[in-house]
């Protein structure tokens, strides 16, 4: 029998897909065709290489067309720039990523801000942010957008409750929280960073906990209130004796706190695959603007 307490994030992520791939279906049966999402990748960095094949994978998966743009370690910023002013005004290329980390010699923020804010399915251009700031319809960031489904599509009820987000990063815990605590969702947020006194007296007020830090397993059962929902976005490798090699973690210590969460996500299996299928999303919503 399911376990009430887990946040299966693997399954509403199919669930998800499902809903995606149908819309796809209706969009290639009404002769407009399939929404078509591109990916630059530069250099040869292993978990840039994994991801970007896992997206391409989730691509074809709804009936999307995947394309990767690769550039070398050694490109120029000039060489970027020319592949993005291509995709910009591709008409073919609904939305598009520029995988990250980029090579050091390259000024990541100048890149990001060059991609058409109308293909930006990341949502990290400066235009998508404010709009997601003004509670407006944009691209929403993958992770964020992922946690808010999740916890929507849990039955969770948001308005109104306190949310602690543990981490101010800007691709998760910042918009996550300006998300959260947006008019129509209407949760009280308080964000918890490195320099926070108290960590444990505030984190023990959530009824939402959210936690996107990158320690693994620091969250103890005693930073949690009886009851709390507690969602984990960490993903960590921890090498062990087994066949693999290692195993994964999240943020949290899962089995103590395990023990008094009303419902929690576990890792791997709950944030992770939502991100995939929230930049399918938003691939969706820029394949419907630009086929208008
Ligand atoms: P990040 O950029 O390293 O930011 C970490 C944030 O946590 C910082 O704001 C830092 O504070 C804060 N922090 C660190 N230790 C803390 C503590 N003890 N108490 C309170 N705050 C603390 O991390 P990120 O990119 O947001 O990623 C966080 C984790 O999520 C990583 O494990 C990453 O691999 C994972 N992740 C997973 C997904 C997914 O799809 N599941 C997506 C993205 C990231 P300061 O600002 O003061 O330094």
């Amino acid at each position: 029998m399911a376990d009430n307490k887990i946040i299966d994030g693997k399954l509403i992520a199919e669930t998800m897909k499902k809903e995606i791939a149908a819309e796809v279906a209706n969009m290639i049966d009404s002769g407009v065709g399939a929404p078509h999402l591109a990916a630059v990748l530069v250099g040869e960095d292993g978990a840039s290489l994994t991801y970007v094949a896992s997206k391409e994978k989730a691509c074809r998966s709804v009936g999307m067309i995947s394309s990767v743009y690769r550039l070398s370690e050694k490109s120029t910023e000039e060489d970027i720039l020319k592949t993005i002013d291509f995709l910009n005004n591709d008409p073919e290329i609904d939305g598009y990523i520029v995988q990250l980390p980029l090579p050091k010699h390259i000024n990541e923020t100048k890149i990001i801000q060059s991609i058409n804010h109308d293909k930006d399915v990341d949502g990290f251009t400066l235009y998508n942010i404010g709009l997601m700031q003004l509670g407006e319809p944009c691209y929403q960031p993958a992770t964020p957008f992922g946690i808010i489904e999740l916890l929507k599509r849990s039955n969770v009820e948001i308005a109104g409750k306190h949310i602690v987000v543990m981490g101010r990063s800007n691709i998760v815990g910042t918009p996550v929280s300006v998300m959260l605590s947006r008019k129509g969702i209407d949760a009280t947020v308080t964000i918890c960073h490195s320099k926070t006194q108290n960590l444990k007296e505030l984190t023990r007020q959530a009824d939402i906990l959210i936690v996107a830090i990158g320690d693994p397993q620091f969250v103890k059962a005693d930073m949690v209130k009886e009851g709390a929902v507690v969602i984990d976005v960490g993903i960590h490798r921890i090498k062990d004796n087994s066949e693999k090699g290692y195993h994964v973690v999240g943020d949290v210590d899962y089995d103590e706190v395990y023990k008094v969460a009303s419902k929690i996500t576990p890792v791997p299996g709950g944030v992770g695959p939502m991100t995939i299928v929230s930049l399918l999303h938003n691939t969706l919503m820029a394949a419907k603007n630009n086929k208008k």
